[in-house]
């Protein structure tokens, strides 16, 4: 049977991602500021073990972990020239992680962490090939969809769009990183892109799902309202993935607060509002992941959908 295109499946029930991956590194050893991208070559097994918990929690789609996987972000740990077999291994680790279950690998595309002129030093033309030599690593290893993560401009998130699609990906995902103003009456991102605005560019170039992941006080209510504005302006699957709370210092440690629970307890009018995937960022674990599955699985059987996992 040839797989489902991840927008057409998603467009038939809600699908399930997994959680953060960056502070799950964390507490699997890795050290801040560190290469997290170089485990999938040097500790492929802690990588798996962390997605496999995602799997086991009921994810239907792991993100594979490259977010900082373009040569630009890894020449930053003199890992550049392993940027090709990083990629390539990412797929497969979250391929693993799947054993025999069906599931949906999204190749993740984080920023190049810079600015391009005329702001900073990078011109589009170096943005270009470093994402374009990351689309296509992944989408050469099997990655069902790529994802443009934590976006904040639109001119850095149409090259990787195109990049995209130069590479040919079955699936492209925009994903927009929104902060709620200072009154906390919207949430735009940091370059001042609304959520009309950045559905409508996504729609436009060629996006196959919209998204927004992280940011900064995004909650679970948040989503739902940018949802709902997504939802104003497009007719393509929404997938959102918020942060488990607000970071705080605690003795020189970042935590995150809200519990399975009280993000869970925020699902069900984002599935209500229409959303197509939904998984959750910073800070959110297997457990957020499990205590998701059972509000998505009660809302899939009110409804009469088909469960996922439940197809061959
Ligand atoms: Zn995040």
């Amino acid at each position: 049977m040839t797989k489902k295109l991840l927008q057409d499946a998603a467009r038939e029930r809600p699908l399930l991602c997994d959680g953060a991956m960056g502070t799950q590194l964390m507490i699997a050893g890795l050290e801040q500021g560190n290469c997290g991208e170089a485990w999938n070559l040097a500790h492929p097994e802690r990588v798996v073990a962390i997605q496999r918990r995602y799997v086991e929690a009921g994810a239907d789609c792991i993100i594979t972990n490259t977010f900082g996987g373009c040569r630009i972000m890894l020449n930053r740990h003199f890992e550049a020239e392993h940027g090709v077999a990083i990629n390539k291994a990412g797929v497969a680790l979250a391929r693993e992680a799947f054993g025999n279950k069906h599931g949906y690998v999204l190749g993740d595309i984080g920023p190049f962490g810079g600015l391009l002129e005329p702001y900073g030093d990078f011109t589009e033309a170096q943005v270009r090939s470093a994402f374009e030599e990351q689309a296509a690593a992944l989408v050469e290893a099997g990655a069902d969809a790529i994802i443009i993560e934590t976006q904040t401009s639109l001119e850095e998130l149409l090259i990787g769009i195109q990049s995209a699609r130069a590479a040919n990906a079955p699936c492209i995902i925009g994903s927009m990183a929104y902060d709620v103003t200072l009154d906390g009456s919207t949430f735009r991102t940091m370059m001042g892109i609304e959520p009309e605005r950045a559905a409508e560019f996504m729609e436009k170039h060629g996006a196959h799902i919209v998204a927004l992941n992280c940011g900064t006080r995004m909650d679970m209510a948040r989503a739902l309202s940018a949802v709902e504005r997504y939802r104003s302006v497009t007719s393509l699957p929404v997938m959102v993935q918020p942060n488990a709370g607000q970071p705080r210092l605690v003795n020189m440690k970042v935590v995150y607060d809200e519990t399975p629970e009280e993000m869970a307890a925020g699902l069900l009018p984002l599935l209500e509002a229409g959303a197509n995937i939904v998984g959750a960022c910073c800070g959110s674990t297997p457990e957020h992941i499990r205590a998701f599955r059972t509000v998505m699985d009660e809302f899939i059987e009110r409804k009469g959908l088909v469960p996922e996992r439940s197809r061959a």
